[in-house]
């Protein structure tokens, strides 16, 4: 299970979830490395069942003939490393573990509901994700005191620590460097006028003035500056600096990328 990385924030329904995933974390941990080794009907807590994956299902209909509560968003998140990155790519004799208890009921907030993102990573319109099969974690705009400006100005992908960031667009780096609470950071200048933002990076390999490409490697995931564990915290901006934010999902989805 990726750590839910997230800012820090006083009080919300997902620091209860945090609260709650932390209590059961030796089921929460130890069920995918088992299910992805095949031991996990041994050690499974007694209410989870196993089910091989038979030609022609897709997860929507086990989840449906397996009355999974949550259907095939939680029968994914529950198998997701046995899964890998793509939902609709399950092979014949995958072994997924249905009914466990990994969540809490407070995981049934849309803002941590793992989203199946991420399939495709280029478009014609020259646009692609900043990380490779993420799902969302704080969404834009959440209400939160701790940001200066009252609420989120980007969004958070949850992934580790050295995942690899991606231009979103071609460009020229503007900044990369140490910027506070944002950790290292790197902003980017697109075509159109926007700017790309990517924070709490582990390490940069780009550098200011540098053009990048399409899909080029910036740096690595990571956990510096204000934060409560790894996460990409990503931006759109009309300028380089803090208080420009649009909204990011809105903006690659309209360069049709898929989230
Ligand atoms: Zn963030």
């Amino acid at each position: 299970m990726p750590a839910k990385g997230k800012h820090r924030r006083p009080k919300s329904p997902r620091l209860a979830r945090t609260i709650a995933v932390a209590g059961v974390g030796g089921v929460a941990l130890a069920l995918p490395f088992m299910g992805a080794s095949g031991v996990h009907a041994a050690a499974a807590p007694a209410v989870a069942t196993t089910y091989a994956v038979k030609a022609g299902d897709t997860l929507s209909k086990i989840a449906d003939a397996q009355h999974v509560s949550g259907g095939w968003k939680k029968l994914y998140s529950d198998n997701r490393s046995a899964i890998g990155g793509d939902p609709s790519l399950i092979r014949p004799g995958l072994k997924l573990t249905i009914g466990q208890k990994a969540t809490a009921p407070a995981a049934k907030s849309p803002a941590t509901a793992t989203q199946a993102s991420a399939a495709k990573t280029a478009t014609a319109s020259g646009y692609t994700l900043p990380v490779q099969s993420a799902s969302i974690g704080t969404a834009y705009k959440t209400a939160g005191s701790m940001w200066s400006s009252g609420y989120h100005t980007g969004v958070d992908f949850v992934v580790p620590t050295g995942t690899p960031l991606k231009a979103i667009a071609a460009g020229t780096v503007v900044s990369a460097g140490l910027d506070g609470a944002y950790g290292n950071e790197v902003v980017i200048q697109h075509a159109d006028g926007k700017y790309s933002q990517y924070a709490h990076m582990s390490s940069l390999s780009v550098s200011s003035g540098q053009t990048v490409t399409e899909g080029q490697r910036i740096g690595l995931s990571g956990a510096t500056g204000n934060v409560t564990g790894p996460h990409l915290h990503f931006e759109i901006r009309t300028t380089p600096s803090y208080g420009s934010d649009v909204d990011p999902v809105a903006y690659l989805r309209a360069h049709g990328v898929s989230l």
